[in-house]
């Protein structure tokens, strides 16, 4: 089985996020896990290649949206997965809570301003799904507010689909347990504690209701042309290694070329002096 379909959200299938084991490996045993890490460097070496003709081809766009609870392995991901990209194809954006000039505009206002250009790839490290989790679980719009969402959530990206960019959504799920550890490594290691907020533990407190607006977003938005991904977290190593797997599947299956040249080149050698 590809790792897409292993990880797929099916669109329209019954689907429950509370059946997920997030310390499972499907597709890779544990026991190879050091084989995982070569595999990863594979990875991140291929996309670095396809990345090249993407941005060559200059005619679609990759728009990766993470999402995940705190400490879930977000930047880890950025970090490890998209190192090996030129940054001048690629952009990633962190969307915090939205300021004021943002908040007088519709929910999806920053996020187009902020999606890649054709040839290049952008990274979502949290996203417009924000606007129906956060905004959700601490009630910061009303319930027929959010809930109208998703109908345009799933349009929004039907349109940019139409529009030459292809949409992967993974979502980093931790299992509650992990995030504890995790974010008691912020408060033990000095050199985590910048990363240690208040925020985190405020969430942490509405966990129940953060699996429930997930298990929503992940099963209304989960489409054909941009479905959910739903990575188990707890090992860094498997988070990583599949992620890659599907972003190279991915572009693999885009069947990107170098465009033919523009100029003649025969005639561009002869003329150099
Ligand atoms: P971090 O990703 O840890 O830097 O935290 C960013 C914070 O911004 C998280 O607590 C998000 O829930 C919050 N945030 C992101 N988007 C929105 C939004 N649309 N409305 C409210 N809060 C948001
Ligand atoms: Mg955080």
């Amino acid at each position: 089985m590809t790792w897409r379909k292993q990880l797929q959200v099916r669109p329209g299938a019954d689907f429950r996020l509370a059946d997920v084991d997030t310390g499972g490996t499907p597709g890779w045993k544990k026991s190879r896990k050091s084989e995982a890490e070569e595999r990863l460097h594979e990875n991140v070496a291929a996309l670095a290649g396809l990345e090249y003709k993407l941005y060559a081809e200059n005619r679609r766009a990759l728009l990766v949206v993470l999402q995940g609870m705190d400490a879930s392995g977000k930047d880890g991901l950025v970090r490890t997965v998209f190192s090996g990209l030129n940054p001048q194809g690629c952009r990633v954006t962190s969307f915090k809570a939205p300021s004021v000039e943002e908040l007088a505009h519709d929910f999806l206002w920053r996020i187009h301003k902020a999606l890649p250009p054709q040839g290049g790839i952008g990274v979502f490290n949290r996203s417009h799904y924000e606007d129906v989790l956060v905004v959700r679980v601490h009630d910061l719009a009303p319930k027929a507010v959010w809930k109208a969402r998703y109908a345009t959530i799933n349009d929004f990206e039907r349109l940019l689909t139409e529009s030459g960019v292809t949409v992967l959504k993974f979502f980093l799920h931790i299992g509650r347990n992990e995030q504890k550890r995790r974010l008691l490594a912020r408060l033990d290691d000095p050199n985590r504690n910048w990363k240690a907020s208040e925020a985190d533990f405020v969430e942490r407190a509405r966990w129940n209701d953060y699996m429930k607006a997930y298990q929503d977003a992940l099963t209304r938005c989960s489409t054909p042309c941009a479905p959910w991904y739903v990575i188990p977290s707890d090992h860094k190593w498997y988070r990583s290694l599949a992620v890659s797997e599907i972003l190279r599947e991915t572009m693999e299956e885009m069947r990107l070329k170098f465009p033919p040249p523009l100029a003649d080149i025969a005639a561009l050698r002869r003329k150099i002096k």
